[in-house]
């Protein structure tokens, strides 16, 4: 089952049930979005409002959560390619909520950001809450899964010594996340395949089974200490080929449209324009 937020007013969103090529409306969008706890997802498929066709709605960032927990370094060949050592611990950094956008939203570079990327990912997301999750029941407290695009400035990465993350990968638009959320009960999240192409062209190309850490040891490590909430969202981190480590180098320009595809959900593609 998929879960859409789509805009129906200015500043107002709907949660609907995605049927083939139309939405069935299922009412009025909470401030949080669609959050994938079982009673939504049930709520969600005995939904029966009137159907719209999915191409005539703007879609808006499925879920709004309060923690966008990222993990970095977490495919060998990305930790190779960036010529890091391998994490011996999952590497964690945060976006700030506000970088968040939907399918089809434009992602907008900053001026001063002179050498913007892409990072295609897989997501998942939380559906119940947990503290200190292990084995079985961490996997549990997963409730959906999605695409996401970890857009990251390296110029603002890179230039300081100790190559923080959180400032140059949560610029406005640089966290877009979707189209939808589709449910993960039954899906083996460590056999989905990523895949990354700017402007026609494939530049990333992995499967969740080459992560380092898998999503059960990632609940179960960031739930050590610090409550994940039903909305939650972590992005498990993104696979060789990113645009910094090519040669020549890649960078984000205007104009490009950047698709990740995850399989068992779809494309989240985005335009990319300059700041002016
Ligand atoms: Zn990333």
């Amino acid at each position: 089952m998929k879960a859409v937020r789509y805009r129906s007013g200015p500043d107002e969103y709907r949660i609907g049930r995605l049927d083939g090529d139309q939405i069935v409306d299922a009412g009025p969008a909470a401030e949080q979005g669609f959050v994938p706890t079982r009673a939504a997802w049930a709520g969600l498929a005995a939904a029966d409002g009137p159907r719209k066709a999915l191409d005539a709605v703007t879609l808006a960032h499925p879920v709004v959560p309060r923690k966008l927990i990222c993990i970095g370094l977490n495919y060998r060949d990305h930790a190779e390619e960036s010529e890091l050592d391998l994490p011996e611990v999952p590497v964690i950094f945060a976006k700030w909520t506000t970088s968040l956008i939907g399918h089809g939203g434009t992602i907008v570079i900053p001026r001063e950001e002179t050498r913007p990327d892409y990072e295609g990912e897989v997501a998942v997301v939380i559906g119940e809450p947990i503290y200190r999750a292990t084995g079985a029941a961490a996997r549990a407290a997963v409730g959906a899964y999605t695409c996401f695009h970890d857009v990251s400035g390296r110029r603002a990465q890179l230039e300081t010594p100790l190559r923080q993350f959180t400032y140059g990968k949560s610029f406005d638009t640089f966290a877009p996340l979707g189209p939808w959320l589709v449910d993960s009960e039954g899906v083996d999240l460590d056999a989905l395949d990523v895949e990354t192409v700017v402007s026609g062209e494939t530049l990333q190309r992995s499967n969740t089974r080459n992560l380092i850490f898998g999503v059960e040891a990632l609940v179960e490590y960031v739930s050590r200490g610090t409550t994940l909430e039903p909305g939650d969202v972590i992005a498990t981190g993104t696979p060789g080929g990113v645009g910094d480590a090519r040669d020549p180098k890649r960078y984000l320009r205007e104009g490009d449209v950047v698709d990740i595809s995850v399989s068992g959900v779809g494309t989240l593609s985005n335009p990319v324009t300059l700041e002016r």
